[in-house]
């Protein structure tokens, strides 16, 4: 990295907000998947859209890639930096700019924690429906490039679905605004490929965001069951009754077993256990919940729990929000996958992922959004005996095989970054791969945003970091660059 370039980052941000220092600079080399570290050559710390446009600016005409980076509690390696790239961290732009509680939305900058959003309108009675387990320590920013989702995600819908508009900084330096608080702005919705872009389409500096009034009534309940075939079936078995939980979350044997490790919770050893939430007006919640413990039980239930009070309550959710931090109390080392099933599939899929697990001679805890599918299998492993990580990685990349030829996907809300990049050329067709690069260069033109991230393999468009090499396909006249 030249020092010129540090140089006028220093004089663009100030000398406090540019890290050149190697130690420093560690801190940044991944983000929540803590393998394939990469030393950033710089960071920058940016305090406003202007800020980022300097950098931006002076990383294209230095011909530096940059990697936006929120709280970096990602889980696929998106805001891990790529070789010689620039680290644009948003930590500092950490405002909440606008609430307007009339039209239900806040204005805030990237760098907002998710649950701050909630807590600044809480007492107002009203809050920001996507939860990731994450919340408390992720930025809006890092919500918005991945899709973020959560446990009430079911219900009320993914990141895409409640963010109105953002501004974001282009690599040409533009700033473009997407959206709008109102609704259908006509013309394409650009904010929709932007939202799940994992960074490479733009700066996000700014986003409004929907929020929605606080439920009059929420009803939880626990339910144990002997395997996860009972709980999968009570899981269809209520939505087949056309009730939409708030969230309804399932743990296998393993899961609660860690939970209880971390929490001290009283929860019994069982094969399999769900938590769900029922919200809104009191007289429809009451109906709903009452039915569904019906159908829990009717599927095979062991025990259903209903906490006594808001504390209890707030306790099962704690062990359910701390399963994946608590495999770390049973196995020294753990991947954390993401695919998604059909809900329909559910016990089959967890029924082949134990099968496999045997024959890698590894266990696997599953804990997950039954509603959506959305599973997250944990491959637990012990790095000190030689191979076994290797087997823990390819025994990770059969239960995303799995979820494709299940009929569903390699990711539900970590996102592929650089994790999942290999797997994107099995779940999609070369057209379709070439198809989202042509749009991905529609945005950055110059490659400048998160190389190395997303794609299976260096493509078109400049794609590897560093002086433009022409692709083959572009020397035999068959493709142009974009
Ligand atoms: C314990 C734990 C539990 C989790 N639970 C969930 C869960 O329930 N649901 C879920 O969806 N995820 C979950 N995650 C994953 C993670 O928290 C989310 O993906 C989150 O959205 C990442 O936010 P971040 O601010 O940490 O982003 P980072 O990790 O810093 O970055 C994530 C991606 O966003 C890009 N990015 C960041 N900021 C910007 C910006 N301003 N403009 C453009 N691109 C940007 C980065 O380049 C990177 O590609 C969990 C993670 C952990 C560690």
């Amino acid at each position: 990295m030249s020092s010129a370039l540090a140089r006028r980052l220093a004089a663009a941000l100030g000398r406090a907000h540019v890290i050149a220092d190697p130690a420093e600079l560690r801190v940044y080399a991944c983000d929540g998947i803590t393998h394939g570290r990469t030393t950033p050559a710089l960071v920058a710390l940016p305090g406003s859209t202007e800020e980022v446009v300097e950098v931006v600016n002076a990383a294209r005409e230095a011909g530096v890639p940059l990697v936006p980076r929120g709280a970096g509690t990602g889980l696929s390696g998106g805001a891990r930096p790529s070789p010689g790239s620039i680290v644009v961290s948003l930590a500092r732009m950490r405002r909440i700019l606008e609430l307007d509680l009339e039209n239900g939305w806040a204005r805030v900058e990237p760098g907002v924690i998710n649950l701050d959003v909630s807590r600044a309108v809480a007492g107002a009675g009203w809050y920001y429906a996507p939860d990731p387990s994450s919340q408390g320590v992720c930025s809006i920013g890092g919500n918005v490039a991945e899709n973020s989702g959560g446990a009430h995600c079911l219900k009320y819908g993914f990141t895409t679905n409640h963010v109105l508009a953002a501004r974001v900084v282009l690599s040409d330096g533009s700033v473009v605004d997407l959206g709008g608080p109102a609704a259908d702005a006509p013309g394409y919705d650009l904010l929709a490929a932007m939202v799940g872009s994992e960074g490479l389409l733009g700066i996000a500096t700014e986003a409004t965001l929907r929020l929605l009034r606080k439920p009059e009534v929420t009803r939880t309940f626990f339910a144990t069951f002997p395997s996860t075939d009972e709980a999968g079936a009570a899981v269809s078995g209520i939505i087949a009754a056309g009730i939409l939980p708030a969230a309804i979350e399932m743990m296998d044997r393993l899961a609660i077993v860690a939970a209880k490790a971390a929490t001290g919770l009283d929860w019994p050893d069982v094969g399999a256990a769900l938590l769900m939430d029922a919200d809104g007006p009191r007289a429809e919640v009451e109906h709903v919940s009452a039915r569904a413990i019906e159908l829990a039980r009717a599927a095979g239930a062991l025990e259903i729990r209903v906490p006594r009070d808001e504390a209890e309550r707030q306790l099962m959710w704690k062990g359910r929000k701390s399963a994946f931090a608590a495999v770390g109390r049973i196995s020294p080392n753990y991947l954390v996958e993401d695919g998604v099933i059909p809900r329909s599939e559910i016990a089959r899929v967890l029924r082949e992922i134990e099968r496999m697990a045997g024959e890698a001679g590894l266990r696997v805890a599953n804990v997950f959004h039954a509603g959506d599918g959305n599973l997250h299998p944990l491959v637990l492993y012990d790095a000190r005996n030689p191979g076994e990580e290797e087997r823990a990685a390819a025994l990770g990349g059969e239960i995303l095989r799995l979820c494709i030829r299940s009929g569903g996907s390699i990711t539900g809300e970590h996102g592929v970054g650089a994790e999942k990049a290999a797997y994107m050329a099995e779940q999609f067709a070369p057209e379709d791969l070439e198809t989202m690069q042509r749009v991905r260069c529609a945005f950055d033109g110059a490659a400048l945003m998160n190389p190395g991230k997303v794609f299976p393999t260096p493509r078109l468009c400049g794609e590897r970091p560093g002086p433009y090499r022409p692709h083959p396909a572009e020397v035999a006249g068959l493709a142009e660059r974009w």
